[in-house]
């Protein structure tokens, strides 16, 4: 369970999120819809502390990330986590990118092993072995070998979510995964997080993609200027939105 809460960032005295509150449940999916700058990476890179925030928390499972709890007199004080504790909580979040960012020169096995290998200290045979099965799931199984130049966008972003798997996260993180395809490339992704969300992966989502926050989102949250304008089941946010500006995205957006 994701708990976000209160949530204040400013950069450079410029405040881009107000105060976000957001929580998501094991086993759901969670699309964030809004418009350029209001906020979305920036919230999704606060979940996984990528970006520190200036007020509020973050807390995954009932664990505050970043930041550990210390009693002191007269009430609690929080200490950032050490660097080394900070990249074991961070490797519960998985991130999916908008530019698949895999290892150039590593192949598609290579990119997915890497991180459990250097930073989880596992076994070799074991790693690579669920690898395989991972590629397998998001349709990669016969181009193991393949470098990310001899795969196309939607192949490199599929390696970039076997990868993101195999750190066995329990939140998987993706910041506008299909705007960097072309068209024809987009719904072989989506497909594969489709699947992901019929087998109870916890995700959330930034997508301009209304047919899949329609299709796969237990929850979808409009973001305008730095607040959550509403959320709510899809039915409700798509289909009978609250608030003027939802419906006024939403036009422009379908
Ligand atoms: P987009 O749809 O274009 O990706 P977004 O909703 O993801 O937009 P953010 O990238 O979170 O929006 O940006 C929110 C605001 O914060 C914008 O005004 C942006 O310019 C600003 N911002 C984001 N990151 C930084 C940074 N590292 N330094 C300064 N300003 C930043
Ligand atoms: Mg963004």
């Amino acid at each position: 369970r994701v708990e976000v809460h209160g949530v204040q960032k400013s950069f450079g005295g410029v405040e881009v999120l107000h105060g976000v509150d957001l929580v998501v449940e094991p086993g759901t999916v969670t699309v964030v819809l809004g418009p350029s700058g209001s906020g979305k990476s920036t919230l999704l890179r606060s979940i996984n502390h990528l970006e520190k925030v200036d007020r509020g928390f973050v807390a995954l499972d009932g664990e505050l990330v970043g930041y550990r709890r210390r009693p002191h007199r007269g009430g609690d004080r929080l200490h950032e986590l050490k660097e080394k504790d900070l990249l074991r909580q961070r490797s519960r979040f998985g991130f999916v990118f908008q530019s698949f960012n895999l290892f150039p020169h590593l192949t598609a096995l290579e990119n997915v092993v890497e991180a459990p290998l250097s930073a989880q200290r596992r076994g070799r045979p074991e790693v690579e072995a669920e690898a395989r099965v991972l590629l397998e799931r998001v349709g990669l199984g016969d181009r193991a070998g393949a470098y990310p130049r001899q795969l196309s966008g939607g192949q490199q972003q599929r390696v970039a979510i076997a990868r993101a798997l195999a750190l066995r996260p329990a939140v998987l993180l993706f910041d506008e995964p299909t705007s960097a395809l072309d068209p024809e490339l987009v719904g072989e992704v989506l497909g594969v997080i489709e699947d992901l969300a019929r087998d109870g992966t916890t995700m959330v989502v930034v997508t301009h993609e209304i047919g899949f926050a329609r299709e796969a989102a237990d929850q979808v949250v409009f973001m305008d200027e730095g607040r959550v304008v509403e959320a709510g089941p899809p039915e409700q946010v798509l289909e009978a939105p609250r608030h003027d500006r939802t419906r006024a995205f939403l036009a422009k957006v379908l």
